[in-house]
């Protein structure tokens, strides 16, 4: 379906509204693919055309005749709608932080009132004993005061066991924070740093060297003529062969380093504290790695031989965006695709071509 049938607005009447989710149902079902509500959401948004990146992935996806499965049906949510479930279930853990913690206000708070109290009683007890004239009125304050301990005693455990819950329960939702933050910084197919991911921490490690006045690098690795393997040996085996990848590449970082899945066969790699040279050095590591993992179809035990990798590298200057950085090691990466594919070019031979092609007669 091209894109102009696409348009909808879906702010029209309710009516219309209904008609257009009945619609999204149908061709759900055509495709096979769950009303799940976060199905739902995907395929209304994509009918819409709002998105371009979610109708560009799915319609290359439909094109491919590509089977929904959970798996894939999983990846397309959290690659496109992550951002609404983050942001719901961190509200929702905030909330119950929140709330925690004016509990904790309100045991200490009676705390503070019980043990005041006891302190007014035992005061007035002195007093009274000073004044006391007989054994058995000594007897009696001695009576209440114990009883006043013991139930002081009694509301400290009780306000002991309240505080030691509470304790508990916030660290339980300061784990599930850190899971959730994983989760949603985490590529779901090939489970190493994804997009938004690598967005904050190459902005950290720009930081970090300027701060420090330090190196950084980047590499982008792009598989060469994925597409015909995907033609030739289906969706399910070029997923496998991302998995394999994002394991090859994490194998050959160290741990300041990051390796992310960029987008669809894009991978990048975040090099800190590490010089062009040494950056050229793992790129060509990284390639000859990958050259050398067999590819096999695990549905058949055939062997489908290997792929390769083009690599471009580029270095960060002191103060220019980060997307100045990505854009040279892309160019970088496409000039290793133009020159034959399965190998490694760095920024500046980018820039040595340019100038030859403005000046052909220098070089
Ligand atoms: P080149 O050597 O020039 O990079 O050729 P290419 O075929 O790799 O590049 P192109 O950009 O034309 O195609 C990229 C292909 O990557 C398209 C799509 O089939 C595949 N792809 C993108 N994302 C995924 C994914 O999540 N899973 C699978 N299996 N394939 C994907
Ligand atoms: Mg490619
Ligand atoms: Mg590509």
């Amino acid at each position: 379906m091209g894109d102009g049938e696409r348009a909808v607005e879906y702010s029209e009447s309710l009516e219309k509204a209904g008609e257009y989710a009945q619609s999204v149902m149908s061709f759900m079902e055509t495709r096979g693919i769950p009303a799940t509500p976060n199905n739902f959401a995907v395929w209304f948004v994509y009918h819409s055309g709002r998105h371009p990146d979610l109708t560009r992935h799915l319609d290359a996806l439909l094109e491919e005749n590509e089977e929904f499965t959970e798996a894939r049906n999983a990846e397309i949510f959290q690659r496109f709608f992550t951002f609404i479930h983050e942001g719901t279930a961190a509200t929702d853990a905030a909330e119950r932080i929140g709330s925690e913690l004016a509990n904790i206000l309100a045991y200490l708070d009676s705390a503070g009132a019980g043990a005041a109290e006891y302190g007014r009683f035992l005061e007035a007890i002195t007093g009274k004993v000073a004044g006391s004239g007989s054994v058995s009125d000594f007897k009696g304050l001695i009576a209440d005061a114990l009883s006043a301990t013991r139930s002081m005693e009694g509301h400290t455990r009780n306000l002991q066991e309240k505080l030691d819950g509470s304790s508990r329960e916030i660290s339980q939702l300061k784990q599930d924070l850190e899971d959730m933050r994983l989760e949603a910084m985490t590529d779901a197919l090939t489970a190493i740093p994804n997009r938004k991911l690598f967005d904050i921490e190459l902005r950290r490690s720009a930081n970090e060297a300027v701060k420090n006045e330090e190196e950084l690098c980047l590499l982008m690795v792009d598989i060469d003529h994925f597409k015909k393997f995907n033609d030739t040996y289906g969706h399910q085996v070029g997923d496998q062969v991302l998995k394999l990848l994002g394991s090859t590449l994490t194998a050959c970082i160290k741990g300041q380093d990051t390796a992310a899945r960029y987008g669809g066969e894009e991978f990048a790699i975040i090099l800190p504290r590490t010089s062009l040279k040494d950056a050229l050095t793992v790129a060509e590591n990284i390639r000859r790695a990958v050259g050398t993992k067999k590819v096999v179809n695990r549905a058949t035990g055939e062997d489908l031989g290997t792929i390769t990798v083009s690599i471009g590298a580029g270095r960060f200057e002191y103060g220019e965006p980060v997307s100045q950085l990505i854009s040279r090691a892309d160019e970088a990466m496409y000039m290793a695709k133009r020159s034959g594919r399965d190998r490694v070019v760095s920024q500046d031979q980018v820039r040595v071509s340019v100038l030859n092609t403005a000046n052909p007669e220098s070089s």
